[in-house]
């Protein structure tokens, strides 16, 4: 009797409550799959859970065919709000799961994020054509965009217009959060077909929406990206023609994130041994940038991690992703299981608003405060560690770069303090 007296009147829960729970449930389920029972309860869960179930979609290359092949798109398409591809490994049949991905595109008629992304370690090179049909796939519905081969994927350079920059260039009018890696890309990103910044229209404006826009140019592999169909770097060029349009377009909003991303170029051969590792932001709007000093521990056993010390002053230990993260100032987030959602839909999900990101839990990078780091025994055997306790203060930090210089590309070299200089043996001495 009791039971009954319960169902029915969880039967009788308004939309919003049901809403709510199924958010509730997402947020601390161990799997999607475990929402799966709450579908089957009625025909008012169904709908209630479907679209926090489906809301948003995270499949890794494993799992991708397995989606496009079993999903009910006329059923659920439309529950999807945001979808991640995140390609780990070579797959032969991934240019095919793309294809069929963009013929299906349309059917997700809600769709607000699209996000691909492939790990630094596979190397498979997909060619671009594949990523042009995406972009022209997605719905007018979509405003965000993440695509990031890692620069793995190829262009046909003997086939002109085998790009996908003027492809993304027709979808940044409606543009709120965009984030670029791609090998190669052009000015065409911002220049339409006729060379003109400016439209005929004065009253167009290319980016009237945009929230946050990343371009990388470079991996951490050691790639850099290049210019289409050139033998150039893209930093130069990309840099130049946005510049140019942040000048020419007032329709541009001010409070925008709009940041290119290099690593630094090797420009003096003579403080080659002094040089650090560096990551450079390029705020367009305030001219200004940050080049972020990593450095690695010789001789460390495990993955990769590196000391990062940030333009905060704090200074952690942190893997690539991590580097990556921080320096682009965190503006697109992982979420637990697997979905990248732009930060400020997610930080709004945390704090309770409505957005696409319904359930979704900020998944926490790998970083650890160096006084707790396990690297750090390794990086006090490091020369520059030694040469600080000699000195008594940081011999390479964070750099603010502005004016002339703030496009420099040039990386952090080790600085020692007035009153000391380096002697043949590489040790700081006072003079
Ligand atoms: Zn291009």
């Amino acid at each position: 009797m009791a039971a009954l007296a319960a169902s029915s009147s969880m039967a009788k829960l308004p939309a919003e409550i049901l809403f709510e729970i199924s958010v509730r449930v997402k947020a601390t389920a161990a799997t999607p799959k475990d929402l799966l029972p709450c579908v089957f309860v009625s025909k008012r869960w169904k709908a209630a859970f479907s679209s926090v179930l489906y809301g948003n979609i995270a499949v890794t290359d494993a799992v991708l065919g397995i989606f496009l092949d079993r999903l009910n798109v006329d059923e659920y398409g439309s529950c999807i709000r945001s979808l991640t591809v995140h390609l780990t490994s070579a797959r032969a049949d991934i240019e095919l799961r793309l294809t069929q991905l963009s013929e299906k595109m349309h059917k997700f008629t809600k769709l607000l994020s699209f996000s691909f992304r492939q790990d630094v370690k596979c190397h498979m090179s997909i060619p671009t054509s594949c990523f042009k049909l995406i972009v022209e796939s997605l719905p007018n519905t979509c405003v965000n965009l993440e695509l990031d081969t890692n620069s793995h994927n190829t262009s046909n350079t003997t086939k002109i217009n085998d790009h996908v920059c003027e492809s993304i260039h027709r979808i940044l009018p409606r543009m709120e959060h965009l984030r670029l890696r791609l090998s190669k890309i052009c000015s065409s990103l911002f220049i339409d077909k006729a060379d003109r910044l400016q439209p005929v229209d004065p009253d167009f404006r290319l980016l009237p929406n945009i929230k946050s826009l990343v371009i990388c140019c470079f991996a951490p592999w050691g790639a850099r990206t290049g210019v289409c169909y050139e033998f150039r770097l893209g930093w130069p060029e990309v840099t130049k023609t946005l510049e140019n349009l942040l000048e020419m377009d007032p329709g541009v909003p001010r409070d925008s994130y709009i940041y290119m991303l290099t690593d630094g170029i090797e420009p003096h051969l003579q403080h080659h041994y002094r040089q650090m590792s560096t990551v450079i932001r390029a705020d367009m709007i305030n001219k200004e940038s940050w080049a972020i000093p990593c450095a690695t521990p010789r001789n460390h056993e495990g993955p990769e991690r590196s000391l990062v010390r940030l333009p905060n002053g704090a200074e952690v230990v942190t893997n690539t992703a991590g580097i990556e993260s921080l320096a682009e100032d965190q503006l697109w987030l992982n979420a637990i299981g697997g979905a990248r959602i732009p930060a400020a839909v997610l930080k709004a999900e945390i704090q309770g608003n409505t957005s696409f990101a319904s359930g979704c839990i900020e998944a926490s990078l790998d970083l650890v405060p160096i006084e707790h780091s396990s690297e750090r025994v390794q990086l006090e055997k490091e020369s520059w560690w030694k040469a600080e306790e000699r000195v008594g203060a940081k011999i390479f930090d964070a750099e603010k770069r502005s004016g002339p210089y703030y496009l420099s590309t040039a990386p952090i070299v080790q600085m020692l303090p007035s009153g000391w200089a380096w002697n043949f043996l590489g040790t700081a001495v006072r003079v």
